[in-house]
């Protein structure tokens, strides 16, 4: 198949990892005959510095004409406040012009990873779940007030906003094991007794074959730790999901570890590891690109419907993983940790 595929490699980081990403996407594009073009553009902190935005004209005029978007990371202390124009600005414009509405982080820990996670391998053994977080409405999107007595953040969410999101998060069950768990605090909150209702209407006309169960916010936060195994797929409001994600995180051993897509109506999506642009270890060539390589897997996945292929990926990245290709950030202390680079010729040698 034909494809273009945006590549933003933004700060810190970021393009030394989505330089691993666009090597594995040539590889794929090789050996799988398919033809892959990569048009690298700028956006962040870089872009800033560049063109005085975040996200410039040419770049979001190319995402919108991409078939899918890799992204690094954006940010870092050259841009923070006080600076008036951020980097992460760009990353909300983009998610809009785009129209991405559900974002996903899958959380499937390696078993030779077990050691570096906080948990009980025990607990860890055969966890493999998704979190599907709303990202356009919520108390992060509501009207804001402050006065010196008091502040105000509202929280809103339309039907439709509940609708969509749940429909993508229970197609994607039906592609899993077919449970969903809803997430809430429909005890208190008035947009989470719409959220739960109209849950409830979605799955039950439309996906009969999906087993949906709903949980509070602070039960979903202690059962995530407890019994992580227990879960298929999560579906929840932006600032729970916004939680959760980073506690799931934890699971895996390193932030390093973990890929992201964020989806809309259509098949174009934005791909990225869910860590920051990390510019205390910038430029030194250490590291980890995992999260980054599992992205690439599900922008074949889920935007280029290359599910072969994805599982390819998957399976060179955990094959890589058993045999020990470890950067700093999980080696055990005693082994010499790899480089970002070698860990993309680690993968691409098992692919
Ligand atoms: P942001 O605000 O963008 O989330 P942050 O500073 O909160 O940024 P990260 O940039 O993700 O978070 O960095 C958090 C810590 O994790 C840092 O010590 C960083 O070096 C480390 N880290 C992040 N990503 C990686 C990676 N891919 N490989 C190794 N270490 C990483
Ligand atoms: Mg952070």
């Amino acid at each position: 198949m034909k494809a273009l595929i945006a590549v933003l490699p933004g700060d810190g980081i970021g393009p030394e990892v989505v330089g691993q990403g666009t090597r594995l996407l040539r590889a794929v594009a090789e050996r799988f005959g398919h033809s892959f073009e990569m048009a690298e553009v700028p956006m962040g902190g870089v872009a800033i510095d560049l063109t005085g935005s975040p996200l410039p004209a040419e770049t979001l005029a190319l995402c919108q004409r991409s078939d899918a978007v890799l992204l690094g990371a954006v940010g870092g202390p050259k841009w923070d406040p006080p600076a008036k124009v951020r980097p992460e600005q760009g990353l909300l414009e983009l998610r809009k012009a785009l129209g991405l509405y559900a974002n996903l982080r899958p959380v499937a820990p390696f078993p030779a990873l077990y050691d570096a996670s906080s948990l009980k391998p025990e607990v860890l053994r055969g966890v493999d779940l998704l979190v599907v977080r709303e990202l356009t409405g919520g108390i992060y999107f509501g009207e804001k007030r402050r006065d010196e007595h008091q502040a105000f953040d509202a929280c809103v969410y339309t039907v439709e906003e509940v609708v969509r999101v749940v429909r993508a998060a229970a197609s994607l069950a039906r592609t899993r094991r077919k449970r969903l768990t809803s997430v809430d605090k429909a005890n208190v909150l008035e947009t989470s007794r719409l959220w739960r209702a109209v849950t409830e209407r979605v799955v039950r006309e439309e996906f009969p074959d999906v087993e949906l169960k709903h949980l509070l916010v602070d039960a979903c936060a202690m059962h995530l730790i407890k019994r992580p195994v227990d879960f298929d797929v999560i579906v929840t409001e932006n600032m729970f999901g916004d939680i959760l994600t980073d506690e799931a995180a934890m699971l895996s051993g390193s932030i390093g570890m973990l890929p992201s897509a964020s989806l809309g109506a259509d098949r174009r999506g934005l791909y990225e590891p869910i860590h920051g642009s990390a510019p205390d270890i910038a430029g030194r060539g250490v590291a980890n690109p995992y999260g980054t390589l599992l992205s690439v897997a599900m922008l074949l996945r889920h935007s280029l419907g290359l599910e072969q292929e994805a599982r390819q990926v998957e399976a060179a990245v955990a094959a890589s993983i058993e045999a020990g290709a470890l950067t700093a950030d999980l080696a055990p202390s005693g082994t010499r940790p790899m480089g970002t680079q070698e860990i993309g010729t680690a993968v691409l040698a098992r692919l």
